[in-house]
């Protein structure tokens, strides 16, 4: 038996599934998750010595890839003074004036510990800012599991076949609508019906969580004129696409200006913290400036802070351009792979994430498409990718996520990898 299996039974008997967030137990592709011992660079290793080239980099944050000297060296410099004071330091600010240098929506920003509190933070503050109650996102879109967002949300709540969850009273769900992503018109409805109850939208610019769905042309553009004629906030939530799909994240990229933004493990830098933030009216909004409340002990946390500003300050350099070059070769590659063993695949990308679809369909583009590939093939797939050292995201409802530390070679023997895999489908 294998360590992994060992550790697996054994953390079963005491941990929910033997896991701490529900995807790593590996349901959605069946088998048992490898326990991780480390990782460097594009590599992580399990706990019985095998490597395996990484494209999951802890659900996104491995941007430089793993365990990057710079970032090593601040916490360990950091840990030297103290590990929480819970009261202001000079890296919180230094810190929030770099998140403000590259993404300059975020006049003010506030840190918080993890995706699921910048998003629910946000969502509270629109609330109070525009005195609304109701909230849009989109099916198949995930913004952390706080009640309000976990309605018909993606990743691992699509991959359990749980869109919703029990535990979240119908009171609550009820304020919030779902539209179709890359679907104006769905949107332009739910306006219609609720004109000057909606509080904001929420949305994936680059849609992450069933798969990899970047937006139709205009879409994002469509949701920030409803927003401004209906006077409700837009959101573009970026706990993945922050610093992944371009420096300045999606609004850089596809140039909209949300009025508030959410951050989360990206910059961390693999420590854990989120962050919200926007235009200065709207953020003096929040306590201790305004009435809408919102907290927390370890937010600002120093050694995060100092974990996030190496992460942040090694990414803005001239070789950040190289991620999405890379990105674009093993999307290409693969899908040429697939072509010449005659497997019919669909592949997207944006910036440092791709994505992946075992379907006829030429373009995968919404959710409704998402739901109807072959999810068995990209089990078989998975597990003959991960025999041959490649580690994907164990769910067909993933993206993929390149680092800067992949090499040529490594994107090349994913590829080699992929052909031998498509050819035993
Ligand atoms: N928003 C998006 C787009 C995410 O992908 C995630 C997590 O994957 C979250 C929010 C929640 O972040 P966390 O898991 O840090 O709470």
């Amino acid at each position: 038996m294998s360590k992994s299996s060992e550790l697996f039974n054994r953390a079963q008997s005491i941990i929910p599934g033997g896991v701490n967030s529900p995807v790593r137990a590996f349901n959605g592709v069946g088998g048992g998750p490898l326990f991780i011992q480390k990782a460097q660079d594009a590599y992580i290793y399990d706990v019985d010595d095998k490597q395996y080239i990484d494209y999951v980099g802890s659900w996104g944050p491995m941007i430089l890839g793993h365990n990057h000297p710079a970032i090593k060296k601040a916490v360990i410099d950091a840990a030297e003074f103290g590990l929480s004071f819970g009261a202001p330091t000079e890296i919180e600010i230094t810190m929030a004036e770099k998140v403000q240098q590259l993404v300059p929506s975020m006049q003010q920003v506030r840190m918080v510990s993890s995706g699921t509190e910048a998003t629910m933070s946000a969502i509270r503050l629109a609330r109070g800012y525009t005195n609304r109650d109701k909230i849009l996102k989109f099916e198949g879109c995930y913004h952390g599991h706080a009640d309000s967002l976990l309605v018909k949300a993606g990743s691992g709540a699509l991959t359990l076949g749980q869109p919703s969850s029990p535990g979240i009273p119908a009171d609550f769900a009820k304020h919030t609508l779902t539209a179709n992503f890359n679907d104006l018109a769905s949107v332009k409805a739910l306006f219609e019906e609720y004109p000057e109850q909606i509080a904001c939208i929420i949305v994936e610019p680059v849609a992450g969580n069933m798969n990899c769905i970047p937006p139709a042309d205009g879409f994002l553009q469509g949701l920030r004129d409803i927003c401004d004629q209906y006077k409700a906030l837009l959101i573009f939530d970026e706990v993945m696409t922050g610093f992944r799909v371009a420096l300045g994240g999606a609004q850089a990229h596809y140039n909209i200006k949300p009025d508030l933004t959410t951050l989360g493990k990206v910059i961390g830098g693999g420590m854990p913290v989120g962050a919200f933030g926007g235009s200065q009216e709207v953020m003096q909004f929040i306590a201790p400036t305004g009435p809408v409340y919102q907290a927390g002990t370890l937010s600002g946390n120093p050694i995060a802070m100092h974990a996030g500003l190496a992460s942040l300050t090694a990414l803005d350099s001239p070789e950040y351009q190289q991620l999405a070059i890379k990105t674009k070769q093993l999307a290409e590659g693969l899908k040429q792979a697939a072509a010449e063993e005659g497997v019919p695949l669909s592949v997207n990308y944006a910036g440092g994430m791709f994505g992946f679809f075992f379907t006829e369909e030429t373009e995968v583009t919404n959710f409704q498409q998402v739901c109807a590939c072959d999810v068995e093939k990209f089990k078989k797939f998975f597990h003959l990718m991960l025999e041959a050292g490649v580690y994907l995201a164990p769910s067909a409802f993933e993206a993929g996520f390149l680092s800067l530390a992949h090499t040529e070679q490594d994107i090349n023997n994913t590829i080699a990898a992929a052909k031998k895999a498509f050819a035993q489908l």
